[in-house]
């Protein structure tokens, strides 16, 4: 039984979708207490509920303490199975972190999977549809991994109600990746998703991106969209040689279209004044897919606390080494070395 500390630093929810994914995949039993200590409403929520309860069902493993606001969790994974499965996160809890959690070990089945995902697609905090697709989606093909997503329902806070189908072919032996350099930059693409909410509120969003990112108007969009809640969002994706980058933010009652634009086009403007190829984000979601392949490194800002505690956590699972360097300039490179993981895949 490993034991998890689900308070070490970041001590949010990633600690407990890292821990399940790679016990289904490793086979062992895990334990984890005070689960999000470092949360304002500490324990298990609707959106890490459907990934312990639909991990389950995966690899028939029977598990205690997965009740909401609970903060211990036991979870004896069995054999993983490929096949069909619709999970439902209940409320607009975000189904492409439910995705993060199982795709690892139904990759690395032998026979191909289709996941049906209900809930949020599109959540603060959280990376959306467009980041899993555009940016995070293609990493991992070149890895070997084989799953596309397609959007079929938009889902916003607070009804969810979002319908994510992806397919995944089994993992592939892939090459390490190799992405310290993110090429010279192609183009930006700016786009602004409305659903229940009035046109001129994308206008004036799509203006402030155009006028700060020199976007070209035929490079922007504005999309009425059909979801059970009213929604908004204004995305950048970002278009380098080697990567793609998706960048999102999110319209909310009482905040000005022009500051929520305003939000995004800075990250954006954050991002391409670095000199680095993957942002904060993406860089503590590719341990776990790197850890499981061929590994590889990559350049990124410094690491956030969700990258360290997510490092911390893979290596207590697998026999693997990540290294973490400062390159200066504000450059980091992340290393990830899976040597002997695989004897301890199953
Ligand atoms: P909580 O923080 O309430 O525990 P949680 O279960 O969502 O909730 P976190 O541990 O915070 O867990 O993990 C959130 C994940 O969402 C991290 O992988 C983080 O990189 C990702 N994320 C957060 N914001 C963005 C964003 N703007 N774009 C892409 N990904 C994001």
């Amino acid at each position: 039984m490993v034991e998890i500390d689900g308070s070490a630093g970041e001590g949010g929810g990633q600690i407990v979708r890292t821990s399940i994914a790679l016990a289904m995949l490793t086979g062992s039993a895990i334990t984890i207490h005070d689960i999000r200590a470092r949360r304002s409403n500490p324990g298990l929520r609707a959106q890490h509920l459907a990934a312990i309860q639909a991990s389950a069902r995966i690899c028939g493993a029977h598990f205690d303490g997965a009740t909401i606001a609970s903060r211990h969790l036991r979870f004896f994974p069995g054999p993983v199975r490929a096949g069909r499965y619709e999970i439902d996160v209940g409320t607009a809890g975000s189904t492409l972190l439910v995705l993060q959690t199982v795709l690892p070990a139904l990759s690395f089945c032998t026979c191909a999977s289709e996941l049906l995902l209900r809930g949020g697609t599109h959540n603060p905090r959280a990376p959306t549809f467009e980041f899993i697709n555009d940016a995070y989606l293609p990493l991992l093909r070149r890895l070997g991994y084989g799953a596309r997503a397609a959007l079929e329902r938009h889902g916003f806070y607070p009804r969810g109600g979002g319908l994510v189908r992806v397919s995944i072919a089994p993992f592939q032996r892939g090459i390490p990746l190799d992405l310290t350099e993110r090429g010279s930059l192609h183009s930006c693409t700016a786009r602004v998703l409305l659903s229940r909410i009035p046109l001129d509120i994308g206008q004036r969003e799509i203006a402030v991106l155009r006028a700060r990112l020199n976007i070209p108007d035929s490079a922007c969009s504005i999309e009425a969209v059909v979801a059970s809640s009213a929604g908004n969002t204004v995305q950048v994706r970002v278009n380098c040689a080697h990567v793609h980058l998706a960048f999102c933010g999110f319209g909310s009652r009482g905040v000005p279209a022009e500051i929520v634009a305003g939000g995004v086009a800075s990250e954006v403007e954050q991002y391409l004044k670095t000199d680095v190829a993957v942002d904060v984000h993406l860089a503590d979601q590719l341990l776990v897919p790197l850890a499981l392949a061929a590994g590889g490194r990559f350049t990124t800002v410094k690491p956030s606390a969700h990258t360290i505690t997510n490092a911390e956590v893979i290596k207590n699972l697998l026999p693997i080494r990540i290294d973490v360097r400062d390159l200066g300039s504000e450059r980091w490179l992340l290393e990830v070395w899976p040597r002997a993981a695989e004897k301890s895949i199953r």
